[in-house]
């Protein structure tokens, strides 16, 4: 693969104030591209970050073939790089693909993508508390033609920009009973455009109502929990962790997977299975403690302070001391290199 020097610190790094970063606004200094032509992927290489240029009729335009992935990279305590749970994003990413018709990334194009863009971008993750490389690999249809048709060209991208850990206040939900974000046999599972496209109108109306953000329910009966937002769901009753099974319509969150292995790992019963709305309600009316948070590469969990089941608001427990606070700092630590990376995530570059 062709591959630029590491040139001088770029001015716009030195320009950067990492004490102040609007979550995705400033991309490194660098970009991966590859490009699908002729049934293969052509031409990777690393360019300076810059805008393509992209036909009108580009399919990804108008037809909606584009995938991503959310993914994070940490400077640990003695200097090293690591990506997080590379293997896991990588076949995400390529289930992903298969489901819109788009051609698969191999392992090799996929793992060069990404370690030899945050190489030579590793200045933009200062050894810095709470600072760490946002990565978002994406592939979207090139092939200009107005035909609805499965695209021939594609453009497969990486690019990165810094993020601090911003600690998400307690957000007030709503249960949603009308809209769907995904149903059986659509594209729930995929990290695909067109799902955060659909997902804006219903948030939207609820924040109208003065709601942060949207708990989805199952498109048939809409009284089972499937995501919080663009979040995978979890609850803790007692000592127990319990999130919906990822299958069709719940995307098969990282976040998600690693938690759930923490708790296991910290003595916690961990279960998967449907939520209902009114297994929730009831518990909330037998004066039980429990605790509802969201959970996702972005900002790790995000717990709820409020939740407006069918107009009626309870209040999850969301103090220091909740358990899903020791969860994601467990995660944290294994992130950052304080605490000894047990089941293999960390990918040092
Ligand atoms: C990305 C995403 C998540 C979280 O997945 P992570 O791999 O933990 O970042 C959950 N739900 C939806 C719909 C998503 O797009």
């Amino acid at each position: 693969m062709k591959t630029l020097e590491k040139e001088p610190r770029s001015s716009a790094l030195e320009r950067f104030d990492f004490d102040r970063i609007e979550f995705g606004k400033q991309p490194t200094d660098h970009i991966f591209i590859a490009e699908f032509r002729d049934g293969t992927w052509q031409d990777p290489r690393i360019e300076k970050f810059q805008p393509f240029t992209l036909s009108p009729l580009a399919l990804c335009l108008h037809y909606g073939q584009t995938v991503f992935e959310g993914m994070k990279a940490f400077r640990q305590q003695d200097g090293r790089i690591q990506i997080f749970r590379m293997e896991k994003h990588f076949n995400r990413f390529n289930k992903s693909l298969d489901r819109l018709c788009m051609p698969l990334v191999d392992r090799d194009l996929f793992y060069n993508a990404l370690e030899s863009l945050v190489r030579i971008d590793q200045d933009w993750l200062p050894d810095k508390d709470g600072i760490s490389l946002y990565i978002r690999p994406f592939v979207i249809a090139t092939e200009p033609r107005l035909g609805v048709k499965i695209s021939d060209e594609y453009i497969f991208a990486v690019v990165c920009t810094p993020m601090s850990s911003y600690f998400d206040k307690p957000v007030k939900v709503k249960v949603e009973t009308r809209y769907t974000r995904a149903a059986p046999g659509g594209t729930g599972y995929a990290k695909c455009g067109g799902n955060y496209g659909a997902a804006f109108y219903p948030t939207q109306k609820a924040r109208e109502e003065g709601y942060d953000q949207v708990i989805w329910t199952d498109a048939k009966t809409h009284t089972y929990l499937e995501e919080a937002g663009m979040m995978n769901i979890m609850l803790i009753r007692s000592n127990k962790l319990i999130t919906p099974l990822a299958g069709d319509s719940i995307l098969d969150g990282v976040t998600r997977d690693s938690l759930l292995h923490i708790a296991r790992d910290q003595g916690m019963e961990v279960e998967e299975r449907p939520i209902s709305i009114t297994e929730i309600a009831e518990a909330f009316s037998a004066r039980e403690q429990i605790e509802i948070f969201g959970c996702g590469t972005a900002a790790v969990i995000s717990p709820i302070r409020s939740i407006g089941i069918e107009g009626v608001e309870y209040f999850p427990y969301h103090e220091p001391d909740a358990r899903m606070f020791r969860l994601s700092r467990e995660l944290d630590g294994i992130r950052k290199g304080a605490i000894a990376d047990k089941f293999g995530w960390c990918h040092f570059v």
